[in-house]
């Protein structure tokens, strides 16, 4: 490690030296496919010379105008764009430089559009145990993970949270209309116990992350979850940070349900990896009142700055020339078969999971009894560091029920070629073995 940087462990990684498409090289010129797009970040992948060239020729114009003092063309066009992939009646947007202010950026924007209608009483925002929202602090409150809050437990407000249908640990069937009725019946439960009236809003990974390994909701729960959330007066709000951008199969996963959001928070592939780049797209009558009630409190310096929207665009321009979305289907599909075809060769894989490019195998004692490994074993991080002897970059966790439970998390750009899933599964096999 560095004498002068530091990062969340000791552990050092070599030093890079470029990136292309799917690979990193570092400095000693090793190669790695980056099979987890960073951290589901590189959706069309590195140095793309579309998105290069967008980024250049922003900087011969201007790479930075505070919002408050100009407007800006490329900003305004990238907003537009953003909210034609959104539902309808979601055309607000509000940019920052990354998922946690995005996520800050929507509490905010909630709890004054509750207090321009004249209800004060709902601030608290419900989630799920697992998941991840953020490391600022307030995501770290609605963030379900507990080991990330215990140490800022009495600095922060505690916010409700439900059980995430785990419906693979729980023997249920995701398609049978019952399980999802199963977990709605818990979260209305949960909602009742709050007091209906202090809530301000649910919010969701619409396929879960990190946290919950790519869990997809069972049939009817995202139609459900708005169905609950009318009845009780709670918005609801789609984390799409990692779900975004056309990682699930369609530009967002909001567009898989039959289930309109309030707000939909992106980051990671909005800006994929080559500036830090989120956003918050909201409901049109949310941004008025609060415009129109002494006006929005809040604000990023960096939000909303033009170089940051170049680069967005151009992303933005790949994922629909090169048909990401689309790809992310049919590459997703071989990529989800070939996992479960090492979940045969190894009963330690005790599932997979996911949609489109948003893939994940669980690690178990064996995929009977679905009990977790022993914590000593470490498994989570040697994995990865095999994989990572190997030249292949994957994505752990160890988060099942939001503190155990070891999965890993397969998400090569959107770009992968057939041929560069086969190496992508040679190199796991490989790891696995
Ligand atoms: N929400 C979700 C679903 C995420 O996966 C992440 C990042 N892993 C965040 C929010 C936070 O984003 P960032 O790290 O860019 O602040």
């Amino acid at each position: 490690m560095s004498d002068h940087l530091f990062y969340q462990t000791r552990q050092t990684r070599p030093f890079i030296e470029r990136a292309e498409g799917i690979y990193l090289w570092d400095a000693a010129g090793q190669r790695y496919l980056d099979g987890a797009s960073g951290a589901m970040v590189s959706n069309v992948g590195h140095s793309h010379p579309h998105v290069l060239a967008r980024m250049s020729a922003q900087m011969q114009s201007a790479t930075f105008a505070y919002r408050l003092h100009f407007q800006s063309d490329i900003v305004e066009q990238f907003a537009a764009r953003l909210a034609k992939k959104a539902p309808k009646g979601l055309d607000k947007v509000f940019f920052v430089s990354g998922g946690s202010e995005a996520v800050e950026t929507a509490i905010k924007l909630a709890r004054q559009a509750t207090l321009a209608r004249g209800e004060p009483e709902r601030f608290k925002i419900m989630s799920r145990l697992p998941s991840y929202h953020g490391s600022t602090l307030g995501a770290v409150a609605v963030t379900g993970t507990p080991p990330f809050a215990e140490p800022f437990a009495p600095m922060m407000q505690a916010m409700p949270k439900v059980r995430a249908p785990l419906h693979y640990l729980d023997g249920l069937d995701p398609e049978d209309p019952g399980t999802a009725a199963h977990y709605l019946k818990e979260i209305e439960e949960a909602i009742l116990a709050e007091s209906p009236e202090s809530l301000l809003a649910f919010l969701v990974e619409p396929v879960g992350g990190a946290s919950t390994g790519a869990l997809v909701p069972p049939k009817g729960y995202m139609e459900g979850l708005r169905a609950l959330c009318d009845k009780y007066g709670l918005l609801l709000i789609y984390d799409e940070v990692m779900t975004g951008g056309g990682r699930t199969g369609t530009y967002f996963a909001a567009d898989q349900y039959d289930a309109v959001p309030d707000m939909i928070i992106s980051a990671k592939g909005l800006g994929g990896g080559y500036m830090p780049l989120g956003a918050v797209i909201s409901r049109n009558d949310l941004v008025d009142d609060v415009l129109d009630h002494g006006g929005f409190l809040h604000g990023f310096t960096n939000a909303a700055m033009p170089l940051a929207a170049a680069a967005g665009m151009g992303v933005l321009d790949v994922v629909e020339e090169e048909q990401l979305c689309d790809r992310a289907t049919r590459i997703g599909g071989v990529l989800f078969d070939r996992l479960r075809d090492l979940q045969s060769a190894y009963p330690f894989i005790g599932d997979v999971r996911g949609k489109g490019l948003l893939l994940a195998f669980e690690l178990m004692a064996d995929g009977q009894s679905k009990q977790v490994l022993p914590k000593e074993l470490n498994a989570h991080v040697k994995l990865v560091n095999i994989a990572y002897e190997n030249g292949l970059i994957i994505y752990s966790r160890r988060t099942r029920n939001g503190t155990e439970g070891d999965h890993f998390m397969i998400c090569p750009p959107l770009i992968t070629t057939a041929a560069q899933t086969d190496e992508l599964v040679a190199l796991l096999d490989k790891s696995l073995g």
